[in-house]
């Protein structure tokens, strides 16, 4: 008994003889070994008697980590019991480096389990098991399809045979991101590392500031579309005040006249945000070469009286799929654009053509006056809401809510302009995807 105890302040080694007064050497090895607190303990047993290979095979099954038989050679008892230790500095080397990297993986805040290349959970950290939540049981070496299953409601994610699968999921009320990477390269035997983010709070803060953000654009616009309406507002008033008070029927036209022009600025800065804000229910799928036909054909008197000439040239069925209410305000707008830009007898020319961009199909029109094109100081600023050159005869909102509604269709807007004194003209493109992102 007394090796038990001595087992218990835990020595580096313990050598133990088999024939033993009160209980056989195999037994205290085995209860050494069987206790988890000495199980680390090395046991080296010796014998004078049990010398047969028998014996010494039961002495290493009970645990011994050694076995000597008598006559003992010093040297060799001292060179086993060297060995014996040199091995136990290499155990625990191994059980902190197990250890640390266990600390290491249940520090990470992103959830990561490790699947055998037969399908089995092999290893999880504790972020993974609280993202998982307690709907399901993580038990090592079941079946990760299933648990998946049961999880998620689906196993798709590991049937992906990409090198590396992403998608979020919901569990209970959060939302996480899943993703599953390959371990190794050889396609057949692979593991599979899966990332688990709970990813609710960032998603819940981008939701917050894109609120936020539209709310003070909204506000902005607001406040913008008062004080639009404001100028003229004022100059009505002194106009109307004016004509009330003159007593000379030319005055009166005259101020009649100018309280016109301001009325019709007010109605097309309404008109502009009222279009804006107006929405179509669903995305319908629309031949942009039919809808520019239909736009130029609008914009053709208004474009013959200046003697400028629209003329479209058109790739046959070239679709996208949008809302062609706004589409028809784009193309409208920069139609009247070039057209108030274009000099007179001068052409404007309307190309509709389908394109790849970033190997995604769509619909890139361009729209090119040779009007005396924009100056380099102002380029930054024309698609701002209200930038205006064209003083009470514009709204300044046409390139804005163009920007924002091609935006909206996942397009792009940009123009090329350029001031030569022979040659000069501005081309405004716009690229439209054919197929929307959800
Ligand atoms: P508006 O036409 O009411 O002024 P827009 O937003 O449509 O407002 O255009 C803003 C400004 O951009 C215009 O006032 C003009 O200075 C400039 N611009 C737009 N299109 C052209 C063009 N095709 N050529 C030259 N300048 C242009
Ligand atoms: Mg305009």
């Amino acid at each position: 008994m007394g090796a038990l105890e001595a087992a218990q302040t835990l020595p580096d080694v313990i050598i133990l003889d088999v024939r033993l007064p009160d209980m056989s050497g195999y037994e205290v090895c085995r209860r050494i070994k069987g206790d988890p607190r000495t199980a680390s303990v090395s046991v080296l047993q010796i014998s004078a008697s049990f010398v047969s290979n028998d014996d010494r095979v039961r002495a290493l099954e009970a645990g011994a980590d050694g076995y000597l038989t008598h006559p003992i050679d010093r040297m060799v008892l001292v060179a086993t019991v060297r060995a014996l230790l040199r091995l136990r500095t290499a155990e625990a080397a191994a059980r902190q480096a197990a250890e640390q990297w266990q600390s290491t993986f249940d520090a990470l805040s992103e959830g990561l389990a490790l699947i055998d290349s037969d399908g089995k959970l092999v290893r999880w950290n504790k972020a993974f098991a609280q993202i998982c939540g307690p709907k399901v049981q993580l038990d090592a070496g079941s079946d990760a399809s299933s648990f998946f299953a049961v999880l998620l409601g689906t196993d798709d994610p590991l049937r992906q045979n990409g090198r590396r699968y992403s998608a979020e999921f919901e569990i209970g009320k959060r939302t996480v991101q899943l993703i599953v990477n390959r371990m190794g390269s050889d396609t057949e035997h692979q593991g599979k590392i899966l990332i688990l983010n709970d990813i609710t709070d960032s998603k819940l803060a981008e939701y917050a500031i894109r609120t936020a953000e539209k709310l003070a654009a909204t506000g902005k616009l607001a406040n913008a579309i008062a004080h639009e309406i404001n100028n003229p507002l004022e100059a009505l008033t002194n106009l109307i005040y004016l004509a009330s008070t003159s007593s000379s029927l030319m005055e009166i036209k005259d101020h009649v006249s100018h309280a016109s022009e301001q009325v019709a600025r007010i109605a097309r800065v309404t008109k502009q945000s009222l279009a804006f804000h107006r929405e179509s229910e669903r995305p319908i799928v629309i031949d942009v070469g039919d809808l520019l036909g239909e736009v130029v054909s609008l914009f053709e008197r208004t474009a013959a009286q200046r003697r400028v000439h629209l003329s479209l040239s058109r790739q046959p069925r070239v679709s996208v799929c949008g809302f062609p209410g706004q589409l028809t305000q784009v193309f409208g707008n920069l139609i009247r654009n070039a057209t108030e830009a274009a000099p007179p007898t001068s052409e404007v020319v309307i190309r509709v053509r389908s394109i790849l961009r970033g190997g995604h199909e769509g619909a890139r029109v361009t729209i090119h006056d040779r009007g005396s094109g924009v100056p380099e100081e102002i380029r930054e600023k024309l698609f701002d809401p209200f930038f205006t050159t064209k003083d009470l005869k514009g709204s300044g909102l046409g390139l804005w809510v163009s920007k924002t509604l091609v935006a909206k269709h996942q397009g792009t807007i940009r123009f090329r302009s350029c001031q030569g004194d022979r040659k000069s003209g501005t081309t405004f493109e716009v690229y439209l995807p054919t197929a929307m992102n959800t």
